[in-house]
């Protein structure tokens, strides 16, 4: 008879895998500046795979130009691909930049793409070129979240400029929010009297309204010219506590510029937001304002009013780390117990983080990082959750053990509304607390056998 063995012995591959592309984190960083388009070093394939992604998520169109990779250049090389493909995309598009990631065949045969682009250059001296954005994004050692944030340093190494500090600007690098997000951080920062430069800033650009025509480019996102002035800025916010500092964007404009990074963890639930309005009162010299103050204490008010419906639920969380690591602390917060906290990432930080934000969690909780979902079901099958929060990719989990997901991060694909989702602030936490809350009622009355009128 054969037995059945843990995951990590009858699986020699990854399957269901928990995390996505590396180059698709870079084309969501590239597509936050106005007037960019990405462009993937590699096969076609690769570019249409991130599309779908993409569009199923956001619900806009996504152009992703390709160097249209074929066997003849798998064994030769892209050079001439990617001088062409370039060539093609400033003709047809006139972009102010063009975000350049690699796939994973152009990094394993080796491509030499700033010898490429150098080469480029020279092709085309004299002419008024875009900005040519270069990273280097193999799949195989990282993941959609990497590729994201070593995009943004990619974007600040190539625009920011130094020059005389300019009083009340501010840098804002989030992770890897919703548009919703977004627009809710600058309009924080706004209010305190501050000007955000906000990289990237894809609000609009990916969670636009309708046009009369069609344009090639969508409008919207940090200019270049606010890029360029990142380097000038009084202070850099830099959200995660997972992501690489010394490689992060905000380390480079501090190392480069000179302008002091603040790192705080991604503002969901109170604490986490507390310490985002007390930086900014510190930066604007002023206090919080009121309008705020007021969404704090109704969150609260909720959270009494609620607790006795979620206190005590066990709770699976998937998702990018600093997601993962939001959601543990405001879940925490109101007494719902992650029982098991989970990403595809593997920054080697998800364990210290949650500690850091959830003491009482971290000792008791089953942190595990670079996991598939084959792995998360497995232990989840034995942890008995009442309730999984991550992305749609949960759903099949979520259906096998019969509880309810409540879809956070990214990709909701089978659910409309995923760009719209407002993860931060005491807005945010109350909103995701409500689907929490409201979702295990629904649960109790589907599953009861009591055929009442008044829950
Ligand atoms: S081959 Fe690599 S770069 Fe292309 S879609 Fe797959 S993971 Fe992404």
């Amino acid at each position: 008879m054969i037995q059945a063995l843990p995951v990590s012995q009858h699986f020699t591959a990854t399957r269901n895998a928990c995390k996505l592309c590396t180059p698709l984190g870079a084309c969501l960083a590239f597509s936050g500046v106005e007037g960019a388009i990405p462009f993937l070093h590699g096969s076609q394939g690769c570019s249409t795979y991130i599309r779908r992604y993409m569009i199923s998520h956001f619900r806009e169109p996504m152009d992703i130009a390709s160097s249209n990779f074929g066997e003849h250049t798998a064994i030769f090389g892209g050079g001439k691909n990617i001088r062409l493909g370039l060539a093609n995309v400033i003709e047809g598009y006139s972009p102010t930049m063009i975000g350049i990631a690699t796939t994973c065949l152009s990094e394993t045969i080796g491509d030499d793409v700033k010898m490429f682009l150098h080469e480029f250059r020279k092709d085309h001296e004299g002419e008024a070129l875009p900005h040519l954005v270069h990273v280097a994004t193999p799949s195989y050692t990282g993941t959609h979240a990497s590729g994201y944030h070593d995009a943004v340093r990619a974007i600040v190494d190539v625009l920011a400029q130094p020059g005389p500090t300019i009083k009340g600007v501010v840098n804002l690098i989030p992770g890897m929010f919703s548009p919703a997000d977004l627009r809710w951080l600058k309009q924080v920062v706004r209010d305190f009297g501050l000007e955000p430069i906000l990289l990237p800033d894809y609000s609009d650009r990916l969670d636009g309204g309708t046009w009369s025509e069609y344009k090639k480019l969508p409008p919207g996102g940090t200019t270049i010219e606010q890029a360029a002035r990142m380097g000038q800025a009084e202070a850099t916010i830099e959200f995660g506590f997972t992501t690489q500092e010394s490689s992060s964007a905000g380390t480079r404009l501090k190392d480069k510029f000179g302008v002091p990074c603040h790192r705080l963890g991604v503002p969901m639930g109170v604490a986490l937001t507390d310490a985002l309005f007390d930086k900014l009162q510190e930066i604007s010299g002023r206090t919080t304002p009121e309008c705020y103050l007021g969404r704090r204490g109704r969150l609260i008010d909720s959270f009494i009013d609620a607790h006795k419906y979620v206190t005590g639920k066990r709770v699976v969380v998937f998702g990018e780390e600093d997601l993962v690591v939001g959601m543990t602390a405001m879940m925490a917060e109101v007494g719902l117990i992650p029982v098991l906290c989970s990403s595809g990432g593997k920054s080697g930080k998800l364990t210290d983080a949650i500690r850091s934000v959830a003491p009482e969690i971290a000792a008791q909780c089953e942190i595990h990082e670079a996991v598939d979902f084959e792995e998360i079901a497995d232990q989840a099958r034995q942890l008995e959750p009442d309730l999984l929060v991550g992305n749609s990719k949960g759903f099949k989990l979520a259906r096998e053990l019969h509880r309810p997901l409540i879809r956070v991060g990214f990709p909701i694909h089978d659910r409309i509304g995923g760009a719209r989702i407002l993860h931060l602030g005491y807005a945010g936490a109350q909103a995701r607390f409500d689907s929490i809350a409201n979702s295990l009622l629904e649960m109790r009355q589907h599953d009861s056998d009591v055929d009442f009128t008044y829950f």
